[in-house]
């Protein structure tokens, strides 16, 4: 019961304490907490700022090096199938055709073009086409199985865009199409067949024109195989022609738009102040509402491949005219979620840390406190002890100089003793030998005492000694020195007085002693003193000596008859 009651006692002192000290721990907590947490927050704020610039510039180097994959692996893929045009327009089979003696007659494709159409897989068609536009030997790819067109499969083309730009060109230049979608009799074919056609004009061994090699090319694949090479960034991945129109674009129905004449699917109309920057620059990178944009153009007809030969392969146009562009579109939520990732992973790791000091400052700031009450209470005992030690050494002195002078006084009358006498006469007497000046001794003794005593009782006894020590204070100069030597017999040393003076003195004393009245119960206590004086002499200045003649003066006096001033001649 009692241990119960001892600890609930504990737990709500524990408690009182806890809510005096509230307001001092809560300050102190303050004061540790919230400088830690500054810190720590600016210190977040800096890391998040300089995180998510990196994370930006990381991402932005990231965007420039993919888009010049894309564009390097399309140029190239363009590059190739030139020299593949240029192979074909001056290989053996093509020009045995050509050169034949009468080469207006059907004959069956080159011997090698079939296996070539196969082996690449990328060429829908292979075609020879007269001066006149007529197709004079072809090859159609056939999903793989590539065949040699009969003479009645033959087709004119001569009013074709393609052909009239191609047969134009000289010796050694090529023609490049837009990148467009194949129409099969009139009409767009489905699903879409994107391609690209080149073509080179080819001559007879008497360096006659006799018409042009074309290639249709497959745009799929390059397509194809550019997305793969685009697969790894997070960006929207467009090609768009020199017109606006995208090749790849955000999505299906967005694409191929100048092949349906629709003016709104093209970038120029989606993104206006974006297409102009793009158009107009060749590569760079921006950011707008929309988000980043990175761009590059491709220049197919740059010659990449054999880059020292450009006498052999000539394009047919400047090879700036001819253009794609490729642009990466990292969309601004994507790109803000960069920096919100980086600020919710900081938040977190932010506030574990705040959470870790919030609890290390609250148990500091309590330990403080604790300590400081602690070193209070010590300060407290401390100051206590001292002032104990202190009262203890005052009255340590007080009884030191209570037992001093009760050592040299006598109690009853507060006069000296003898042995306080002995001390301060004998320095006295010392100096009037050295000043060679003499001293002078006064005995006295109140007559009958034992009487008084006999009398009224002791008390009235003792009430005389005091009545007559006052009266002898009260008679003696400031540098004479008297005692009590005795029940009721005093002594008073007068230095560097002769007995002459001491004797006018005594009688002086005398007289006042007369007129005491000591009013004791209802009487009046009255008395006489006898007086006894010696002087000292040149060969006795010892006070036993001068003491012991006063003494024997006053011996004289009581014999006498009392109440009298006896001088003892030396
Ligand atoms: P005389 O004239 O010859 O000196 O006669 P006396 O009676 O004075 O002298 P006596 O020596 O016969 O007596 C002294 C008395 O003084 C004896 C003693 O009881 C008394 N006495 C001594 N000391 C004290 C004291 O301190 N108080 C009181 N009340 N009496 C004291
Ligand atoms: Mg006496
Ligand atoms: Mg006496």
């Amino acid at each position: 019961m009692n241990v119960q009651w001892a600890s609930v006692s504990g737990l709500y002192y524990k408690y009182i304490k806890c809510i005096r000290d509230s307001p001092l721990i809560i300050k102190r907590f303050f004061l540790l907490f919230l400088p830690l947490a500054l810190l720590c927050i600016s210190g977040a704020i800096i890391i998040f700022q300089s995180e998510s610039n990196m994370s930006r510039l990381e991402l932005r180097s990231s965007e420039v090096a993919a888009i010049n994959v894309g564009v390097n692996s399309i140029e190239t893929i363009v590059q190739s199938i030139i020299i593949d045009l240029a192979y074909l327009a001056t290989e053996d089979g093509l020009l045995n055709l050509i050169n034949r003696e009468n080469h207006e007659l059907y004959t069956l494709p080159p011997a090698d073009w079939p296996a070539f159409s196969q082996i690449k897989g990328i060429y829908d068609q292979i075609r020879w086409l007269d001066t006149n536009g007529q197709e004079r030997a072809r090859v159609d790819f056939n999903n793989g199985k590539p065949l040699g067109v009969p003479e009645h499969g033959l087709q004119g083309k001569g009013n074709r865009y393609y052909f009239t730009d191609t047969i134009k060109l000289s010796r050694g230049e090529f023609y490049l199409s837009p990148l467009d979608l194949n129409i099969e009799h009139g009409e767009i074919e489905q699903p879409v067949k994107p391609m690209l056609r080149i073509g080179t004009p080819v001559f007879d061994s008497k360096n006659n024109k006799q018409g042009i090699v074309l290639l249709n090319y497959l745009g799929g694949r390059m397509l194809q195989y550019f997305d793969q090479m685009m697969a790894g960034t997070h960006s929207q991945v467009w090609i768009i022609n020199r017109d606006g129109y995208w090749l790849r674009g955000p999505s299906d129905d967005l694409e191929w738009g100048f092949m349906y004449q629709k003016p709104e699917a093209s970038m120029g109309y989606h993104y206006p102040a974006a297409w102009d920057t793009i158009s107009g620059t060749q590569k760079g990178q921006f950011e707008d509402a929309q988000g980043l944009w990175t761009f590059n153009t491709i220049y197919p007809l740059k010659n990449k491949l054999n880059p020292g030969r450009d006498s052999i392969i000539q394009p047919h146009l400047d090879a700036r005219e001819y253009f794609w562009k490729v642009v990466l579109m990292l969309p601004d939520n994507e790109f803000q979620s960069l920096s919100s990732k980086a600020a919710i992973n900081i938040s977190v790791a932010t506030t574990i840390i705040l959470g870790v000091m919030f609890f290390v400052s609250w148990k500091l700031a309590h330990t403080w406190v604790r300590l400081k009450g602690a070193n209070e209470e010590i300060h407290q005992i401390n100051l206590r002890l001292e002032h104990t030690v202190l009262e203890r050494t005052l009255e340590l002195e007080e009884a030191k100089k209570k037992a001093e002078k009760s050592a040299r006084t006598d109690e009853l009358t507060g006069l000296n003793n003898l042995r306080s006498f002995d001390y301060f006469g004998n320095a006295i007497i010392e100096q009037s030998r050295r000043n060679e000046k003499t001293f002078t001794f006064i005995m006295l003794d109140i007559d009958f005492f034992k009487k008084i005593n006999d009398t009224y009782g002791h008390h009235a006894g003792d009430l005389t000694l005091k009545a007559v020590s006052n009266c002898i204070i009260e008679g003696i100069r400031a540098s004479d020195i008297c005692a009590r030597i005795g029940g009721e017999e005093f002594g008073i040393l007068l230095p560097e007085t002769t007995a002459r003076f001491a004797l006018i003195q005594a009688e002086r004393l005398r007289q006042s002693f007369s007129d005491i009245v000591v009013p004791y119960d209802k009487s009046k206590i009255t008395l006489t003193v006898s007086f006894g004086i010696a002087e000292s002499c040149d060969d006795d200045t010892s006070i036993e000596n001068v003491r012991m003649r006063a003494d024997k003066a006053l011996y004289l006096a009581k014999k006498q008859g009392r109440n009298r001033v006896v001088l003892l001649k030396s």
